[in-house]
């Protein structure tokens, strides 16, 4: 493609970005199809020759469009959100447009040292000890697999990156932690049947007792206690972990405290919503992804940690050829993390940041938390709705329970009730199990979610309640 093409696509291809952005509510939320709809249309084997652009602009709406679910729906209640924005999706365009790969400081001085400064804002823009240091990963299930991993190493004096695995080391979580704490375990040799599920109360938070229970018996046996992953905002109810309390477990027994904060992070910009940060001083390593609700387009995942020296020893390679003159005086993020070869991620935050400002960022979750409180008055207005968990920030659990039904049926009957929600094409919410009980989850995060989609998922809820 000449430099000339290029230019009239992209003025192009922007403004079919911004028309999206402006439409995106025609679009069903998410789209009806059955498994191979889209595969049956991509041809088996590649091109010969190039095929010009209009050709294949015209196959992305027709093909691929028709396809997409659109997280960026003002109906998107799913999951948690991964929401965007219009300074980020810029930043990410002049990103590929640079194509730096900044695995160390001389492979793009800027990307390492805004990537340094940014993670310097986001700590303290949430609230954390000043003393940590950050870096961006990917995902959060590649900080926390960073995080079991020095957890490892410093729990055997480095020896394991030498020696292997022995096979004695535990790592706590609770009943609710996210499923990425047993695939990190996994990976990290750990063992599956070393990573020990500590019960919770009813808000699904960590009962503190039963994980000191838990780490005594552990040293009874002969364990070695190397982890406790806590979790601020359970991706099935948004509990909340006590952390001042696993804290100062964690310090009588030398292990490291792991926060996964994936989610709620974000509303620590807040100072009145910050009351479930209480401990976080006391974690060792710490993420939460501004890909999810601080308004940068996925992936950009925040891990901060206090001792940065443990990070990088676990970590460090020296091949010959990676070497530079100036490699004490500067971070080489090749060294703090899985991946050599990274993204320019550092643009994007910076984009944002700046363009929505603190405030600005503050408003959206406040604006969020409000709206969420909205939806929740509304099922507590019907008595045949029925809350299945303490409503924190931005996420409602919730069943249609009119009494008498076993609970086989609810789960049936509930089920149904989401499908018939969702086939509406205007709303898309998903749902958990809560100790046994199905229960339907709304989220708020997307950036353009506002009253008029809260009681439109109302609306449907209460007309499909019952059907
Ligand atoms: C979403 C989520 C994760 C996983 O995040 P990725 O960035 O997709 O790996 C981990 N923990 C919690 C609590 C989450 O909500």
């Amino acid at each position: 493609m000449d430099n000339e093409t290029f230019r009239r696509y992209g003025h192009e291809f922007v403004d079919w970005l911004a028309d999206y952005f402006e439409n995106v509510e025609k679009y069903p939320v998410k789209p009806g199809l059955t498994p191979g709809d889209i595969l049956s249309k991509i041809p088996l084997s590649p091109p010969k020759t190039g095929e010009d652009m209009d050709h294949i602009f015209k196959d992305f709406k027709e093909v691929i469009m028709p396809g997409i679910t659109h997280w960026q729906h003002p109906g998107w209640f799913a999951y948690f959100p991964a929401n965007n924005s219009p300074p980020s999706v810029l930043a990410e365009m002049l990103t590929a447009g640079l194509g730096a790969q900044c695995m160390i400081w001389q492979t793009s001085p800027a990307a390492a040292e805004l990537e340094e400064r940014m993670m310097e804002w986001l700590r303290d823009m949430i609230g954390l000890p000043s003393g940590m240091a950050g870096v961006i990963q990917d995902t959060a299930s590649t900080a926390t697999l960073c995080a079991l991993l020095t957890a490892r190493e410093v729990k055997t004096d480095f020896r394991t990156n030498e020696e292997g695995n022995s096979g004695d080391l535990r790592v706590y979580a609770s009943a609710e932690t996210h499923s990425s704490i047993e695939k990190g375990v996994k990976i990290a040799g750990y063992g599956k049947e070393n990573l020990v599920y500590i019960d919770t109360d009813e808000n699904f938070a960590m009962i503190p007792s039963l994980l000191e229970e838990a780490i005594d018996i552990d040293i009874k046996n002969g364990k070695i206690p190397a982890c406790v992953v806590g979790t601020l905002g359970t991706t099935s109810s948004m509990g909340m972990d006590p952390l001042e309390e696993i804290g100062s477990i964690c310090q009588k027994y030398n292990i490291w405290l792991h926060v996964d904060a994936a989610y709620a992070g974000t509303a620590a910009l807040v100072t009145e919503f910050r009351g479930f940060m209480k401990g976080a001083e006391m974690a060792d390593s710490f993420v939460f992804n501004p890909h999810k609700w601080m308004l940068t387009n996925f992936d950009c995942s925040a891990y901060f940690v206090k001792d940065a020296a443990a990070l990088i020893r676990t970590f460090e390679i020296h091949p010959e050829y990676l070497k530079t003159t100036t490699d004490h005086k500067v971070k080489n993020y090749r060294d703090w993390g899985i991946q050599l070869g990274r993204r320019f991620r550092a643009l994007k935050l910076w984009f944002v940041i700046r363009s929505y400002g603190l405030e600005g960022l503050q408003q959206m979750v406040k604006n969020h938390v409000n709206l969420t409180r909205q939806f929740r008055e509304l099922l507590e207005s019907d008595t045949r709705l029925e809350i299945l968990a303490p409503v924190q920030l931005t996420l409602v659990c919730f069943r249609y329970n009119p009494g008498g039904m076993a609970e086989e049926t609810l789960s049936e009957v509930n089920r149904k009730l989401l499908e018939k929600v969702n086939a509406s094409g205007e709303v898309f919410l998903t749902h958990t199990s809560l100790k046994g009980r199905y229960a339907i989850r709304l989220s708020v995060g997307q950036r353009n979610t506002g009253i008029g989609q809260i009681n439109k998922a109302w609306e449907l809820i209460s007309q499909h309640a019952g059907d």
